[in-house]
């Protein structure tokens, strides 16, 4: 382990401060789970913690709805999901509203770790982490999920399907970090899924991840996003493929044509967790299975994670 220094930051501007003072071997802190066992295996340089738990801004959970056509003149709140940067994994699939609005968020978040590594680690961290097979990314890009993000520069927004550049690269800036991500409220006829693939419960790292959302008009599929984890060197937007889904009814036919693109859109890599061609073929497997519970959710079934 490393000499470590560590600062709970009493707000925003003065987590920045730390950050820029500690260089590019100033950490942000939230559940610690990834940081700390890199920081003990020397995996990554690390002098400083900025601990951000303790920020009202960072520890939000919020869902508002559309406002109502009904409403008052002037009565607008800003509708969507707001998941503060360091809000334990176990307060988001908990939480009655994104149970019932976010189900692809619920899915992935209760299968990181167990109940332990789920009390502390945060949505803000798996993102941050990029890795390729971090198991909410997928889902946080399928619901059209946003960085909200501060630094030395000011304050801006980078789309979720925009974080990752790299394994273990992001977009973020010295000095810059995660405030909340924010969701946008899902369509009235509409449903989310996630699944991932792993050989057994013990290993945890998914061989493959995937997660979809579709809204509907009658029939007819009106929104879709698709996303995938570990067949790429950073979690991977299908929005070709998902714009092929919409204008039409999602029928066996249209299901099949989507898994065999996803399938091919993949650039997986063989290594000790699976082949490329495994992973292939589990691609096409689970967008099948995640378009139709999402569908099944649009249509109001309840359906089991
Ligand atoms: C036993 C075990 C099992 C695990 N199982 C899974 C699993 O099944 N699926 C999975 O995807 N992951 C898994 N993980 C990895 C880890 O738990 C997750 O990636 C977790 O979400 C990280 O969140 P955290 O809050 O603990 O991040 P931290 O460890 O605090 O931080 C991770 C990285 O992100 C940076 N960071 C954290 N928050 C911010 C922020 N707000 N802004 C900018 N940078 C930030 C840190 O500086 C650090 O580099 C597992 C880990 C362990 C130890």
């Amino acid at each position: 382990m490393q000499a470590l220094k560590y600062a709970r930051a009493a707000s925003v501007d003065d987590a920045i401060r730390l950050l820029r003072d500690g260089g590019e071997a100033a950490r942000v802190l939230a559940g610690g789970t990834d940081l700390i066992v890199q920081a003990r295996e020397r995996r990554r340089e690390v002098h400083l913690l900025v601990d951000i738990k303790r920020l009202a801004e960072t520890m939000v959970l919020a869902y508002h709805a559309p406002t109502p056509p009904d409403a008052p003149p002037g009565f607008y709140i800003y509708p969507g999901l707001e998941v503060g940067a360091a809000v334990p994994l176990y307060r988001v699939y908990g939480d009655p509203d994104v149970q019932r609005h976010y189900r692809a968020l619920v899915e992935a978040s209760h299968v990181i770790g167990g109940t332990a590594i789920q009390g502390r680690a945060t949505l803000g961290g798996n993102l941050a982490n990029a890795s390729p097979a971090a198991d909410s990314i997928p889902a946080m890009m399928a619901l059209g999920g946003v960085a909200r993000v501060v630094g030395a520069g000011g304050t801006r927004e980078i789309p979720v399907a925009e974080f990752c550049t790299g394994p273990g690269r992001s977009a973020l800036q010295p000095t810059e970090f995660i405030v909340s991500l924010y969701f946008p409220p899902p369509a009235s006829r509409s449903g989310s899924a996630w699944e991932r693939f792993i050989p057994r419960n013990e290993m945890d790292i998914a061989v493959v991840n995937a997660a979809a959302y579709l809204a509907f008009e009658g029939d007819t599929v009106s929104e879709a996003r698709l996303a995938l984890g570990a067949v790429a060197p950073t979690p991977l937007a299908l929005p070709d493929v998902a714009a092929a889904l919409v204008g039409r009814p999602l029928d066996d036919a249209a299901i099949d044509r989507a898994s065999a693109a996803a399938s091919a859109a993949a650039r997986p890599i063989s290594d000790m967790r699976g082949t490329e061609a495994q992973r292939r073929r589990l691609v096409g497997v689970l967008v099948g299975r995640v378009l139709r519970k999402a569908a099944a959710r649009a249509r109001g079934e309840e359906v089991p994670a």
